[in-house]
Order: C-alpha cells, then sequence, then structure tokens
C-alpha cells in the first residue's frame, strides 16, 4: 500500500465523496509530488482528474449514485495505487448489482481511459495510418475477436472495450495497437 496514512486514506474519501477534485489532487500531491515529466504521480494525477470529471461510455449502464460510488473507488485505487480489490474502497454494504463484475467495471473505466489517452497521441501525432485491436489469447470475448479481424483508420476505431465484452470478471482485455505507421512498411 502506498504512502498514504490512514487519516489521510480517510480524508481523501471525504474529499471524493464531497466531490472536490481539486483538493483531492492537491493531497495527492502533497504525498506524491509532481514532477512534471510523464512520471507516475503526474500520470495518476491525470487519470483521477479524469475518472471524477469525464464520462465514460463504459459506465452508462451504470446508475449515477453507483456510478458515483464506482468513480471514487477507481480514484481510490488510482490515489493509493493499489489495483487489487476494488472492494477495499467500496462503503461498506455497496451493492453491484451488475453482470459485470465491480472489478471488471472499474477495468473498463481504466481501459477506455487508457484508448482515449492512445488516440489523441496517434491522432495529435499524424503518423499512424491504421489501428488494430489485440484481443487476448486466452478465451477472448466473441465480439473482440471479430473487432480484431481488420485494420482499422483513425476515424473508425472500434470502442474499446467493447460495448458487448463477455468478460464479465475483470473486465475486456483487448486494446488498441498502431498497426501501421506513415513512412514505414507494415509493423504489425
Ligand atoms: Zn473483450
Amino acid at each position: 500500500m502506498a504512502r498514504f496514512t490512514p487519516q489521510q486514506q480517510a480524508q481523501m474519501r471525504t474529499l471524493l465523496e464531497a466531490g472536490d477534485a481539486e483538493h483531492a489532487l492537491a493531497l495527492h500531491r502533497t504525498i506524491y509530488p509532481r514532477a512534471g515529466s510523464g512520471l507516475i504521480a503526474d500520470l495518476d494525477e491525470e487519470a483521477i482528474r479524469e475518472i471524477l470529471t469525464e464520462d465514460a461510455r463504459c459506465l452508462a449502464f451504470c446508475d449515477d449514485q453507483r456510478r458515483r460510488e464506482l468513480r471514487i473507488v477507481a480514484a481510490m485505487m488510482v490515489a493509493l495505487q493499489c489495483t487489487h480489490d476494488p472492494r477495499w474502497f467500496a462503503r461498506p454494504n455497496f451493492e453491484w448489482p451488475y453482470r459485470i463484475s465491480l472489478k471488471g467495471a472499474i477495468q473498463n473505466l481504466f481501459k477506455e481511459q487508457a484508448v482515449a489517452g492512445n488516440l489523441m497521441e496517434w491522432r495529435r501525432s499524424g503518423v499512424v495510418g491504421e489501428v488494430r485491436v489485440l484481443h487476448s489469447a486466452d478465451g477472448p470475448c466473441d465480439p473482440c475477436r471479430r473487432l480484431s479481424l481488420r485494420a482499422y483508420c483513425l476515424e473508425t476505431v472500434p470502442d474499446i472495450p467493447h460495448p458487448l465484452c463477455t468478460n464479465t470478471d475483470d473486465g475486456c482485455r483487448c486494446g488498441l495497437i498502431a498497426s501501421k505507421i506513415r513512412g514505414l512498411s507494415r509493423i504489425w
């Protein structure tokens, strides 16, 4: 577990519950100072900000109250650099009645963020000509496997995690890779 004391953990939770993202991030910064060079603390801070402020497509199925709790839990997991059991951070008796597990939903949230970040960089760089879906080898969901059969240009990239992904235990394990770099021959 990270360097947060139990008191700081409780303080973090209180700030997140109050929707006070700025003070939550400030608290995070006192424990993990920003390095300003893309180091973990900076990336974590960006991730926490995104979790708290940006609508995630993959959480559209969830009711508002549960989505709020899920975001708090996900932010706590990132802040404390603890990607184990999300239930550590959930309210006692937090009910999660969905087909996908809480862990799977949170992993999908992290995945959606990571994919969006990559896509943004690829679009900005202008050098990525084609992307492909890379699916896990051990039992990928059928929809993801079908997505992996062809290449996509950056304007037609399918949603990852796949909305119909059947990996309900730990979330969609598929990802996107840049399969063609402009000026180079095919790299994948
Ligand atoms: Zn999948």
